[in-house]
């Protein structure tokens, strides 16, 4: 495979390019992106419900979520192609869809490439990049479309089909022609979903440096939390057309604000339990229920990673009270990772338990767990259960 980049930094200077004839992308001025309180209806159910979001000119937002949540419709809502059935959406705080006022697609400034490339079958390569262009004189076009085919290591295609490219190689070209008119704003719907796992990590990493290298405010809507993690600024993650939460990788991680963002970033092992006092009494001691009335039902959320376990017998000192026994009941190698299902003491059901494979131990040896209460999680139950 051609590679376009040097290295596997994403960093936007790590996109000069092998060869003399290879160009940079030319840079946009970023714009903000605003949705206030945005919403679209169809029929009953929203598809996207009052949601509110701002990106920073040149910021890369994530959005993350599950099949049918609405984020091709938040970026159909961007773009131009949907009306919000309410609220707003302001680029650089100039309204473009509203109440009052509604912006065409063209006159936006915004980018869009689709989920599944969309090229055009009976156009070339160099057609296909230079149909963003039709506005520029076409001698204009054509040497804009070359310039960035060859920032993208396909400048040899320009006079062949879309059909004789390969996945990865058509995903540049959309990407060529998505970025060529230079906006301000670009979209991404699902951009590698349709690339194979191996093809995955080179051409995000390979986005990520052409988007940093224009500059533009992007929003890459994703269903994978470790391509979030890896591409975005920050990550969006919505939910049945709302946003749930919004924070770095690494708050979204640490202090997921509800059960469902917890379930996307960490394997968990999930028990109910009711809150009495303010609490709950867990194997682990008691723990705080914030917000939580007593008699209804919480939900306690421990990390498998969040657990060690060493043989029982040995020397083993307790960093986090006293350790609980327990026996292991199954063993999973998973590479990197061996993952024990515990039987242990005061749980009803096993734990899950993560570790770094090492020496292994046996199914049926006696262990002793150790949990950080620190690092447990206490959602409210019905998170779970609103849609
Ligand atoms: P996602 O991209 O997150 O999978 P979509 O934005 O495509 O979700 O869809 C969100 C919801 O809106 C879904 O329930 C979908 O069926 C509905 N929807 C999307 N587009 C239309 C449309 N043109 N007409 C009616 N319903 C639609
Ligand atoms: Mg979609």
């Amino acid at each position: 495979m051609a590679k376009w980049f040097f290295g596997k930094s994403s960093k936007a200077d790590a996109g000069v390019l092998p060869g003399a004839r290879m160009a940079r992308a030319g840079a946009t001025v970023a714009a903000k992106l605003t949705f206030d309180a945005v919403t679209k209806a169809y029929g009953e159910r929203p598809a996207v419900d009052g949601l509110s979001l701002e990106i920073a000119p040149g910021e890369v937002v994530c959005l993350l979520g599950p099949s049918g949540c609405g984020k091709t419709t938040l970026l159909r809502l961007a773009v131009g192609v949907e009306r919000p059935s309410g609220g707003r959406i302001l680029i650089n705080d100039r309204e473009v869809a509203g109440a009052g006022r509604f912006v065409q697609p063209e006159d936006r400034g915004v980018g869009l490439m689709f989920q599944d490339f969309a090229l055009f079958p009976h156009l070339t390569i160099l057609e296909n990049v230079a149909f963003g262009l039709r506005a520029l004189p076409r001698e204009d076009a054509r040497r804009e479309a070359l310039l960035i085919l060859s920032r993208v290591g396909l400048e040899r295609y320009a006079e062949q089909y879309p059909h004789i490219l390969s996945g990865g190689q058509q995903q540049r070209v959309a990407l060529a022609r998505a970025i060529v008119p230079r906006p301000a704003v670009m979209l991404m719907d699902e951009p590698f979903s349709g690339l194979d796992v191996q093809l995955r990590d080179a051409m995000q990493e390979e986005t990520l440096a052409l988007i940093r290298e224009t500059r533009a405010t992007s929003m890459i809507v994703t269903h994978h939390p470790e391509e979030a993690m890896r591409l975005g600024d920050r990550i969006a993650v919505m939910r049945a057309g709302r946003l749930v939460q919004t924070g770095s990788a690494e708050e979204l991680y640490r202090r997921p604000a509800a059960l469902f963002v917890a379930r996307l970033f960490s394997e968990i092992n999930e028990m109910e339990m009711q809150v009495a006092g303010g609490r709950i009494a867990t194997p682990i001691g008691a723990l705080p229920a914030p917000g939580l009335a007593d008699g209804t039902l919480a939900t306690l959320c421990i990390r498998e990673r969040g657990i060690s376990v060493v043989p029982a017998g040995g020397n083993g000192k307790a960093a986090h009270g006293a350790p609980l026994k327990g026996r292991v009941r199954n063993a999973k190698f998973l590479g990197d990772a061996v993952r024990y299902e515990v039987v242990a003491e005061g749980f009803d059901a096993p734990l899950n338990v993560r570790v770094a494979a090492g020496e292994a131990i046996l199914k049926g040896s006696e262990v002793l767990l150790e949990i950080d209460p620190g690092q447990a999680l206490v959602f409210p139950s019905h998170d779970d259960k609103t849609p």
